[in-house]
């Protein structure tokens, strides 16, 4: 086994999320923590030792991403784990039609992902803002980007074309991208070797179920279909985020109410979703418990999450010559019972038959077949984005085997 380490980096605007690997063995992070608040008062960074010991250190006021990676360097070093740093990967979140894998990071690529900034001004700029930090502190250190957007680039014409005037697409780039795709491709691999199936010969509709929301489809190992779009605004009913709608049905709000572009951005992303139906909240956790005691709204907002999702997943399997598996993953997928028992019951038309008490065992990190057989197979797994950020980094170094 390697003694070399990759560490995996995603910028937020605010944060700096950090999880350093041993090459070749990308299951667990040996060391991994976060940077919070930077740019604030009380900006800190948090780390998880080897050992399993928390700890938690004061950057001071205002310290950006670049005295996190400071006070990163210090820790490494102090746990004897610097020297072992042999590659690093950046989570990218738009790489826009540029990037359709992950690539090492040079000049030219800096230029490009700047050229992508403009299709997500939120995400992409503080990523960059923490490449350009990683590569001043950690020089000599071959650095890899990783994009969100990857592993959709497969998707043909006709899956990522919007009905809008042509010259949108030509002239703006105004098209489908898909997001999720490191955990989407990370499931598919996986699935894949798990069910045993031909990867020439495949057909998955992966559902990635978290405070944002996904479905692809992937045959024979390319992604197919993904149910978000331009932005991850697009598809399924989300934590806060609304998922499709009717643009007649914006209009209408904002001729009504006087909301402006700016106020419908912020409701569809921030106060929509399972939060805008229920009333009460974006954890599903907590609707499940609400909806237990009767609260409508939480009744109401899982009932429609699951209703779109379930029209997403048939949708979606009609981009497959057959559907070997559906597969669940991220925090709902992989634990909520419910979810997966009320979805896998609205897709019945596909001959899912559940498991129930198999079903009820697969919480907490224990991934496995939740169907009988008999139809197609239901499976719950784990997923694994920067472990497959980590092998990427890895790889494109030349120190994987
Ligand atoms: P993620 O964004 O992948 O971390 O997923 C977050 C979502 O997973 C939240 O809506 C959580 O409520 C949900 N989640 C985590 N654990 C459970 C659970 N045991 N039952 C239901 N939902 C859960």
């Amino acid at each position: 086994m390697s003694t070399t380490l990759s560490l995996v980096l995603n910028c937020g605007s605010s944060s700096l999320k950090f999880a350093i690997f041993q090459v070749g063995k990308e299951d667990v992070p040996i060391m991994s923590g976060m940077a919070e608040c930077l740019g604030q008062d009380k900006a800190s960074i948090s780390f998880k030792q080897p050992d399993g010991n928390r700890k938690k250190t004061d950057l001071g006021k205002n310290a950006m991403h670049d005295a996190a990676l400071t006070a990163l360097i210090e820790e490494l070093r102090a746990c004897a784990l610097l020297e072992r740093v042999a590659a690093i990967g950046h989570r990218v979140v738009h790489g826009g039609n540029r990037f359709s894998g992950s690539v090492m990071i040079t000049p030219d690529v800096i230029q490009g992902l700047e050229e992508c900034s403009p299709l997500a001004p939120l995400h992409n700029p503080p990523q960059l803002v923490g490449i350009y930090a990683a590569l001043s502190v950690f020089k000599n250190i071959p650095q890899i980007a990783v994009f969100d957007t990857a592993f959709h680039q497969s998707m043909k014409p006709a899956a990522y074309t919007y009905a809008l005037p042509y010259k949108y697409l030509v002239e703006n780039g105004v098209r489908r991208y898909g997001f999720h795709g490191t955990s989407h491709r990370y499931i598919a691999g996986e699935a894949v070797r798990v069910l045993n199936l031909d990867p020439e010969d495949s057909g998955l509709v992966i559902a990635h179920l978290g405070n944002g929301a996904s479905v692809s489809a992937v045959r024979n190992g390319r992604c197919e279909d993904t149910s978000m779009g331009m932005t991850p605004l697009e598809g399924l009913v989300m934590g806060t985020r609304s998922g499709d709608v009717d643009f007649g049905a914006l209009k209408y709000i904002a001729e009504t109410t006087g909301a402006s572009l700016d106020d419908l951005d912020k409701m569809l992303n921030k106060e929509s979703g399972l939060l805008g139906i229920s009333g009460l909240s974006n954890d599903c956790r907590e609707l499940e418990q609400a909806r237990a005691r009767g609260h409508e709204g939480a009744t109401l907002a899982l009932d429609v999450f699951v209703h779109r999702l379930a029209r997403h997943i048939g949708g979606h399997a009609t981009s497959l010559k057959r559907l070997d598996a559906l597969v669940f993953t991220g925090g709902i997928g992989e634990n909520s019972v419910l979810i997966r028992e009320l979805t896998l019951k609205h897709l019945e038309v596909f001959g899912f038959r559940i498991d129930a008490e198999k079903n009820a065992s697969l919480v907490a990190g224990k991934g496995g077949v939740c169907t009988l057989p008999g139809g197609p197979v239901a499976l719950v797994m784990a997923t694994n984005e920067e472990g497959l950020i980590a092998r990427d980094a890895a790889q494109l170094a030349g120190l994987a085997a």
